[in-house]
């Protein structure tokens, strides 16, 4: 049988390691690995700016483009691209007993039979190693607002395909409407989460996560979900922010869902050059952003860009 070597150090792996991966059990190789990794991401950033700098130095350039202003600003945002699918009825049971326990948790804080709110619900969180963690509480003028809600509608909620079957809800989220409502019984809350919940939900996504993007009125979503600002969504306020003026070229990526195998890493040349790997993403769609609304164009040339 030929032996299966460490992607770093090219030791032979044991029966354990093999099991774990592609690494050897050594500190050393371990550390280089999230080097590589790291390397890899920031590379990825880097590709895909340089990429949407092309793209709208090409968008400036067409013809076709009317704007006065030629001063565009690229932008790259994540794409959802998965398809919606009617949920199961194991999936929807799921999620209405869920609720059902965060109404009555909630209900009971209400009624003064407990102060305890008990938010120690298991969420499967953002990536919280992931630079785009943010919580934004910043107050934006209409129009930057405008241009955000394009930009998210544009990428279709990469973000949300992580709301599951959970949706960010906690009882913390339903105290918040109850109060705000407090006409509303028990009952009829859960009436107002119930009617919401779309036909058809995107593929692995959020229950309310509609073709029209979020079911939820804000008022009646988790905090998390009214705050979560992803990179490209930063870029896009504080560019709106800057110069209400400007024009955005929006450039929506699509990205590996999975870190390629450390086995299939390049050696560069040198004796000290970590080896390099690369994460496979593409261009998915292009729109311009003016006066707040995203449309979509064509990308001026007819092949398609890509990191290859
Ligand atoms: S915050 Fe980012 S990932 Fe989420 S919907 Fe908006 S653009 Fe997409
Ligand atoms: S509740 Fe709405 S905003 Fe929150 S994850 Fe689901 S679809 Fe996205
Ligand atoms: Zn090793």
């Amino acid at each position: 049988m030929t032996p299966i070597r460490c992607a770093i150090c090219d030791q032979e792996l044991s029966i354990h390691e093999r099991v774990k991966g592609d690494l050897c059990s050594r500190f050393e190789c371990k550390q280089i690995a999230t080097r590589v990794y790291a390397q890899a991401k920031t590379s990825l950033k880097n590709q895909q700016l340089e990429v949407a700098e092309v793209i709208a130095e090409q968008v400036s350039a067409a013809e076709s483009f009317d704007q006065q202003s030629r001063n565009l600003v690229p932008v790259v945002i994540p794409s959802n691209d998965n398809k919606l699918q009617h949920r199961t009825k194991a999936e929807r049971r799921k999620f209405l007993d869920r609720l059902g326990s965060l109404i009555s948790q909630a209900a009971a804080v209400m009624a003064g039979h407990s102060s305890v709110v008990s938010d120690d619900v298991e969420l499967e969180p953002f990536d919280s190693e992931s630079p785009e963690r943010q919580f934004a509480e910043v107050q934006v003028t209409e129009q930057t607002a405008k241009a955000m809600l394009s930009a998210c509608a544009f990428c279709r909620g990469k973000c949300c395909l992580q709301g599951k079957l959970h949706a960010f809800l906690t009882v913390k989220t339903l105290l918040r409407f109850m109060r705000n409502n407090p006409q509303l019984r028990p009952r009829e809350v859960w009436q107002r989460y119930v009617e919401r919940i779309p036909s058809q939900s995107s593929e692995g996504g959020c229950i309310y996560q509609s073709s029209q993007g979020c079911t939820l009125t804000r008022e009646m979503r988790s905090s998390v979900c009214n705050g979560y600002e992803c990179k490209g969504l930063v870029e896009v306020r504080e560019t709106a922010a800057e110069d209400s003026e400007t024009t955005m070229v929006l450039v929506s990526v699509c990205e590996a869902e999975s870190m390629p195998a450390l086995s299939t890493a390049k050696r560069p040349p040198g004796p000290v050059a970590l080896p390099v790997i690369q994460i496979p993403w593409t261009v998915q769609r292009v729109a311009v952003v003016a006066d707040g609304t995203a449309k979509q164009i064509e990308l001026p040339e007819s092949e398609p860009v890509s990191s290859d």
